[in-house]
């Protein structure tokens, strides 16, 4: 099979070190094997934080360092109704369901409970909009209550059972269903997540091996799950570890120093930021 990989950042800054070295990643991974392709994904859902000018900047210091992507490039603000397809599936299964509770709610009903169950980024949703009855969520959508969409994880698990994931250097990683709880699906601003988007577009395009950072491996567990309901394939992994600096940190879009700009300015070539990022790389533990 030919490999098929993709790099898929959010315009809400500039390239920087760690990113470029996740975009050689996928880059390298497709070129280094006759046939392979590199796909480019420019993912904007969110449209408060995402900014064409970062998009036109991400692209033009992709260019200059070299990395070329086949076919064109696919923006996920131009999908929403095709990710508005995946939550009618979904939807049509009763695996999503609409939550009308606050951030502050949440918290309440999180403080009342006390063994509330973690997730990687912090205590999970506690299910309450999960219990409310089919005519109580008629009648708050129809009263124009804000909600969002939340995936009913513990359904889909139930319908799905074991599922499994292969990262290359991990191996064969056995799916956490409940990892992120019962995630949101579509936000409320939003009509999709990075979850669904990401999942979707991953098939689409047909991508077969996922390169990213390692702080995406969590996802990952949901990601699995998604496909499995959705009856779509699972890529391969290739969870890569994240750039950090002299002292540990991790690399961050506002560190200015660390752009790919700021390096250009700096009148340093495409080569030696490259090799910057493959030496930063091999350092990071
Ligand atoms: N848009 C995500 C980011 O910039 C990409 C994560 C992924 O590759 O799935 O972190």
């Amino acid at each position: 099979m030919t490999v098929v990989t993709r790099f898929a950042p959010s315009p809400t800054g500039e390239l920087h070190l760690g990113s470029a070295y996740s975009a050689w990643t996928g880059w390298h991974r497709a070129r280094e094997e006759a046939g392979g392709r590199f796909l480019l994904r420019i993912e904007d859902i969110d449209i408060r934080r995402c900014k064409r000018e970062f998009e036109t900047a991400i692209l033009g210091d992709l260019r200059w360092l070299g990395f070329d992507w086949d076919g064109e490039v696919r923006r996920q603000s131009e999908h929403f109704a095709t990710y508005g397809k995946a939550l009618d599936q979904l939807g049509a299964r009763s695996l999503i369901y609409p939550c009308f509770c606050s951030r502050a709610a949440i918290e309440r009903e999180l403080a009342a409970s006390a063994n509330a169950p973690h997730g990687p980024d912090g205590p999970l949703y506690p299910g309450t909009c999960r219990h409310l009855s089919a005519q109580e969520r008629r009648e708050r959508i129809a009263a124009g209550q804000e909600h969002c969409l939340r995936f009913d994880a513990g359904r889909a698990a139930r319908e799905t059972g074991p599922y499994h994931f292969v990262d290359e250097k991990l191996g064969r990683v056995e799916g956490e269903p409940m990892l992120m709880g019962d995630f949101v699906i579509a936000r409320k601003d939003t009509p999709t997540s990075y979850h669904l988007a990401v999942t979707v577009d991953d098939h689409l395009q047909g991508i077969t091996l996922v390169t990213r950072g390692v702080d995406v491996l969590p996802s990952t567990h949901v990601h699995g799950l998604l496909q499995k309901v959705l009856g779509y394939e699972t890529p391969r992994y290739a969870h890569h570890k994240l750039l950090t600096d002299d002292s540990g940190r991790r690399f961050a879009k506002r560190d200015r120093d660390m752009t790919i700009r700021a390096m250009r300015e700096a009148g340093l070539e495409p080569k030696a930021v490259i090799i910057r990022a493959l030496a930063a790389a091999a350092a990071a533990s």
